[in-house]
């Protein structure tokens, strides 16, 4: 029964809805628990093992999952799929530089195609990289391309609990400690990610990334950004930061990226397209290299990996991204996922970020050392129980030092139930949920797992577990 005053604040209530409406359905297969249990089996306990039919809802990453809008669709049947200067190129190269701001664009095959050319054109063998924390493919290409990561992400970002409104922010004290230890020529660049994906999602404040600048200035140090969720990040600028609830999103994106020198993109995310990624530029040095680089690891660099229909897809999802509603509708999901969570005392990442719930596995399973994965072990127990797909975001991600061969034991061991823009609706986020919670009922139940197989790089895509 409702009382007046619930029924009250249920009248006064606002509540968001998505700025689109569904006119093309694809149905998703509803597995029995033998059947999961099979094909869990049969993956080695690894969710990026499992086939797609096997998965009800898929929660594995926001990568490539979007669903493409009406225009997007009308797009690809504009793809002029000329080998040079192909018509789409234009399109997509004017979107960048209306949308990001940056001067010069080399179109590449997804994200990490991008890290590939700007580790390689702008790291020298034994410089320093210091990030607001690493993400697995920028650091291995960061790596490979011979420089030494560093984390400078403040120390607030590494405490699921913390509530602090910006965690992606740079701790300028570090860098300033790291430039005093090694000298201004030994840095690289900075390499900064909005949001960051391995702290849940949190954003970087505009006052951080000013600072920043006015501190890269004096040491003529460049800054290239992740701008592979920026768009996500203009939103918690907007909502949190003074003097930019008025304004929008596509404003504060701008602006955000003019303190910086160049972007890498994985198109995947943010711009809602399947495939796709690109560099951009503001200095010319850089992007003769990098323009060099992409016609021996991507393709011609008016192409990079992409047909011109995917290029004009992502021309149009730049500019749907970067609308108000659509980021409040895509965050909003998002939340209402976190809010039932947190009512229900699940322990997450808090606060909620932009693309995923996080969920902190350490804590869920407080009897797992994180030498049994306990990450691992709550996205292989989800499954098992609904065919909901999540993944690992702790110690089998991070791998292992290069130096000493140890695993690299980060503080936060997670799982990441991550949301697919425009895909699912918020019944299915009740679904998710109740698995969540139905899985937290039974976590004394839970023994771990041993890994039995391991590749040697991104080890977390491909490897094999048994249960303990
Ligand atoms: C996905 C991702 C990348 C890599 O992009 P791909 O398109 O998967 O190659 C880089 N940085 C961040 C933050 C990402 O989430």
């Amino acid at each position: 029964m409702t009382d007046i005053k619930t029924m009250g604040q249920q009248l006064g209530r606002r509540s968001w809805a998505e700025p689109w409406k569904i006119k093309m359905v694809e149905p998703i297969h509803m597995t029995t628990a033998e059947e999961r249990l099979r094909a869990m089996q049969e993956s080695g306990y690894n969710t990026f093992l499992l086939k797609s039919d096997d998965v009800y809802i898929d929660l594995l990453p926001d990568s490539g999952t979007s669903a493409m809008s009406d225009r997007q669709w009308a797009g690809m049947m504009l793809g002029d799929e000329a080998y040079a200067g192909s018509r789409n190129f234009y399109h997509l190269e004017a979107a960048i530089q209306e949308y990001y701001g940056y001067r010069f664009i080399v179109p590449t095959h997804q994200g990490r195609g991008a890290e590939n050319l700007i580790s390689q054109a702008a790291i020298k063998k034994g410089q320093y990289v210091p990030g607001n924390m690493y993400f697995t493919t920028t650091r291995l290409h960061q790596e490979l391309a011979g420089g030494i990561f560093t984390d400078i992400i403040i120390d607030e970002a590494h405490d699921s609990q913390s509530l602090h409104p910006f965690k992606g922010n740079v701790d300028l004290d570090k860098l300033r400690a790291l430039i005093a230890k090694v000298g201004a020529a030994q840095i690289a660049y900075i390499s900064l990610a909005g949001t960051v994906n391995m702290a849940g999602g949190q954003p970087v404040s505009m006052a951080n990334v000013r600072e920043l600048r006015a501190l890269c200035d004096q040491h003529g140090i460049r800054i290239y950004l992740d701008a592979t969720r920026m768009a996500e990040n203009s939103f918690f600028i907007q909502e949190r930061e003074e003097g930019y609830a008025d304004k929008p999103i596509a404003a504060i994106l701008k602006e955000f990226c003019s303190y910086t020198d160049g972007a890498w993109m994985s198109a995947k995310k943010d711009n809602l397209v399947n495939i796709g990624g690109w560099l951009a530029l503001n200095h010319e040095d850089v992007f003769e290299s990098a323009r060099n680089l992409v016609v021996v690891y991507e393709g011609l660099h008016t192409y990079g990996g992409m047909a011109g229909r995917d290029m004009e897809a992502m021309a149009i999802g730049i500019t749907e991204s970067v609308q108000d509603d659509h980021m409040r509708a895509r965050i909003g999901q998002v939340r209402y996922l976190g809010d039932l969570l947190t009512q229900w005392n699940i322990p997450i990442v808090q606060p909620v970020g932009g693309h995923a719930i996080f969920l902190d596995a350490s804590r869920f399973y407080a009897h797992l050392p994180q030498s049994a994965f306990p990450g691992q072990t709550l996205a292989a127990e989800l499954y098992l129980d609904s065919g909901v797909r999540a993944m690992e975001r702790g110690v089998v991600s991070a791998g292992r030092d290069p130096q000493t061969g140890d695993h690299r034991y980060p503080r936060l061991e997670l799982t990441r139930l991550t949301i697919p823009r425009r895909v699912y609706t918020q019944a299915h986020m009740d679904v998710v949920a109740e698995s969540v919670k139905a899985v937290y009922d039974q976590r004394e139940r839970s023994r771990g797992l041993e890994m039995i197989y391991e590749p040697q790089y991104l080890r977390f895509f491909q490897c094999r577990f048994k249960p303990l």
